[in-house]
Parts: C-alpha cells; sequence; structure tokens
C-alpha cells in the first residue's frame, strides 16, 4: 500500500521546527505523502475543513489549544486516524489521549522510522476493518457502513472504541483474546501498563449492552466473546 495511489494529505500539527521539519521531509520522500504542516491547533482544524486528510499526525504541547483539544474537536465530526505525539514517556497522557479517540501514540524523542511505521500500520487497519459490513452474535448486530449498534432491535450508543471493541470480538467468536492482543487490535500498541484501558472498555460494553454473559472474563488469559 501506498500513501500515493489513495490520495488525502497527512496532516501534521507540531509547533517545533526542527521536529516539523524531519518529519515533513521524511514522509514526503520515504512514503510519497503530501504533508500539510501546521503550527498550531486552529490553523489544522481550519486545514481539516477545506481538504481531505487521511491521517492526522497530532503533537500534544502546542501554542493555543493543546493536542487533546484539538484530537476532542476532530473527533465530534470525523473519524480520520490521529496519531499523537507525546513529549513525555508518560502513561497519563497516552491513556488520556486514546481515551479521547486518537489511534496510536508516538514517545519523543521518536526516529522519523518508527513514526512512518505506526502511520502504516493504523492505516492498514482502517482499511481492514472496512470488510465485514455486519457482524451479529447472541443479540448484538454491528453495522460498520452506519456505525450503528442494536441489541435486540434497540439501537445502543457506543463510544468510537467501544464500537471497534465490540466488531473486535464479533471477530473472533469463541477465541481468547488477551488484553495485549486487544490493544494491538483496537488501540494499536503494546504496552505493559495500558491493559486496564481494556479492562475499563470491556466493563462499559458489558454494561451498554446489558449483557455481562456475552463477554466472558477468562482468568490468566483475557476475554472472549460466547457467541450464543
Ligand atoms: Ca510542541
Amino acid at each position: 500500500m501506498t500513501a500515493r495511489a489513495t490520495g488525502g494529505a497527512l496532516l501534521l500539527v507540531e509547533d517545533d521546527d526542527s521536529i516539523g521539519r524531519l518529519v515533513k521531509q521524511y514522509l514526503e520522500q520515504q512514503d510519497g505523502w503530501r504533508v500539510v504542516w501546521r503550527r498550531t491547533g486552529e490553523d489544522a482544524l481550519s486545514e481539516l475543513r477545506g481538504q481531505p486528510v487521511r491521517v492526522v499526525v497530532l503533537d500534544i504541547g502546542l501554542p493555543g489549544i493543546d493536542g487533546f483539544e484539538v484530537c476532542r474537536r476532530i473527533r465530534a465530526g470525523s473519524k480520520v486516524p490521529i496519531v499523537m505525539l507525546t513529549a513525555r514517556d508518560e502513561e497519563p497522557d497516552r491513556v488520556a489521549g486514546l481515551e479521547i479517540g486518537a489511534d496510536d501514540y508516538v514517545s519523543k524523542p521518536f526516529s522519523p522510522r518508527e513514526l512512518s511505521a505506526r502511520i502504516k500500520a493504523i492505516l492498514r487497519r482502517a482499511e481492514s476493518r472496512a470488510e465485514d459490513a455486519v457482524l451479529a452474535a447472541r443479540e448484538v448486530v454491528l453495522r460498520r457502513d452506519s456505525h450503528e449498534v442494536t441489541v435486540a432491535g434497540e439501537q445502543v450508543e457506543l463510544t468510537s472504541k467501544e464500537f471497534d471493541l465490540l466488531a473486535c470480538f464479533l471477530e473472533h467468536p469463541g477465541i481468547v483474546l488477551s488484553r495485549e492482543r486487544l490493544l494491538d487490535l483496537v488501540w494499536g500498541m503494546t504496552y505493559p501498563g495500558g491493559t486496564r484501558t481494556v479492562d475499563v472498555h470491556v466493563a462499559q460494553l458489558r454494561r451498554k449492552l446489558g449483557d455481562p454473559e456475552g463477554i466472558r472474563t477468562v482468568r490468566g488469559a483475557g476475554y472472549k466473546l460466547v457467541p450464543a
């Protein structure tokens, strides 16, 4: 898959000149992206309104509104993949970013090659997710095209990560998925402290689906969807 073939720009939001230059040059020359580089969240949001953007690389520390707020505002109207750049190797920043809808993060300092690999991985996931339009098990039906979930015909409101997590369980009925595997499949990363994010989302799904037995905890192993 090349970025060039499918169109749409990569929007880079970074106020640091040397990082911005390095990332822009690498992604343009190595991966063929058309990189639109903006230094503030406000400018980035107006770019998003003005042209098709295929992926956003978003720094957290920005002048004006910060990266978290930019992410929230993007998610209010768009599912474009977002990779956040975290200044420190701190879990709270990562979890906060992922909770508000970022798809992945890269901790500074990072190599452009590492960032490039993360971008390719999230685009692969986004594209493979487009495949089965309808998934179902028990009384749950999930429709990817309309982004709807119903339980026994009643619509249920899920956040975007809850939706992706449910889709992941429905794609693997009866199979035990470890927390690490779920993190990788749904959030696109593996880090030791992050698995509680999975537990929080599973608890929310059980509550919203009104079916505590549907997603079973397998002690010491992870979770599995009980198909019927
Ligand atoms: Ca910054």
